[in-house]
């Protein structure tokens, strides 16, 4: 039996593939491309010494899914396959709503239809909006998020739920994430940011590589440690893990389980920048600018009920997280 990897091709995808693969499961990747090259497979399997088969479909494609459904043996999903873009997503909401809704949908149907029971979805901790008390707990009211993005994650949660209350032998899993950064230690996968990056550490490893001349930091008049926002960066490879153990947590329950996958400390963007500079040698040079719209000022994870029922919790450092970070970004513009 396999594993199906939506959006596998994807940053945060690829690196649940090469999880998945050294923990013994068999993965089948299903990625349209669009936002990922080909080359990403190649260096999952380069990383895992095996083939790992892909199908270059687009899930929304109901024809093709029921192809991949018919010819493998599929018995749990990973769905990572999405658009994610939080700007884009408010100028073309339709485009977020057609394509992240859609595709859990005919992903879902695919499944009911073959008999596969077990879905673990990429949602995000920016479901939990802006009322809430930090750190959030997965108890939490969800869903007033600011943007298209945020909503679709939501919408996909509620009708991830609805799914699984209608069949008492499905499986579902939620993994709220916090914020993903670094790279596989071989340096083989990461982040590929398309044009000019919108999320921090890209931003701050192509200003190291002189890609970029400043970062600009979005405000430091926020009610935090030195002003600046802060967040709860997590290693992409224990993001990875968490997967690896919300997999066997579905196999061994049925209903809809929440887990926040964070590191449950919150850490600023100046102190993201220090902790770079001492990890890679490197100077960023960067300058304070207006407050971003839709930013929050500070949040971070709960992590208490990952670590209590799926035994999991990230174990890397901030300075791992940007040494691999950078390890990644030598390798791609060398
Ligand atoms: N940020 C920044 N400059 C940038 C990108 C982000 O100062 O070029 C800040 C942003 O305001 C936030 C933090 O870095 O406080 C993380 O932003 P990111 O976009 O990476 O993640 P998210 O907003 O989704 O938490």
């Amino acid at each position: 039996m396999a594993v199906l990897l939506s959006g596998g091709a994807g940053y945060i995808g690829s690196h649940i593939a090469a999880e998945l693969i050294e923990h013994g499961y068999d993965v089948v990747i299903a990625d349209d491309f669009s936002n990922s090259s080909p080359d990403v497979i190649a260096a999952i399997e380069h990383i895992s010494g095996r083939p790992v088969p892909c199908y270059a479909i687009d899930v929304k494609d109901n024809l093709a899914l029921d192809k991949l459904f018919s010819e493998q043996h599929i018995d749990s999903v990973i769905h990572c396959a999405g658009f994610k873009a939080v700007g884009e997503s408010v100028r073309l909401p339709l485009k977020y709503y057609r394509n992240n809704i859609d595709s859990a949908i005919t992903i879902l149907e695919a499944m009911q239809k073959h008999g596969c029971k077990r879905f673990v979805f990429s949602s995000s901790a920016t479901v939990y909006g802006s009322e809430n008390p930090v750190p959030y707990t997965e108890s939490m009211p969800a869903g007033s998020c600011s943007n298209p993005y945020g909503r679709t994650k939501y919408f996909i949660e509620e009708m991830l739920k609805d799914a699984a209350n209608a069949d008492n032998t499905m499986s579902v899993v939620l993994l709220r994430y916090f914020n993903p950064i670094g790279a596989h230690e071989s340096a083989l996968i990461g982040e590929r940011p398309n044009g000019i990056p919108n999320n921090l550490m890209p931003y701050i490893t192509q200003t190291a590589a002189g890609i970029r001349e400043t970062l600009n930091i979005f405000g430091n008049d926020y009610p935090t440690i030195d002003g600046t926002g802060v967040r709860d960066y997590i290693h992409v490879v224990d993001l990875a893990k968490g997967h690896v153990a919300a997999l066997g947590y579905a196999s061994r329950h049925t209903g809809t389980a929440i887990f926040n996958l964070g590191t449950g400390k919150g850490t600023s963007v100046l102190e993201l920048v220090r902790a770079f500079e001492r990890a890679t040698g490197m100077a960023i040079p960067y300058k304070v600018t207006g407050r971003r719209p839709g930013d929050l000022a500070a949040y971070w994870a709960d992590t208490s009920k990952a670590e209590a029922e799926l035994n999991w919790h990230a174990e890397k450092t901030i300075e791992d997280m940007c040494r691999d970070s950078w390890r990644f970004q030598k390798a791609l513009h060398g």
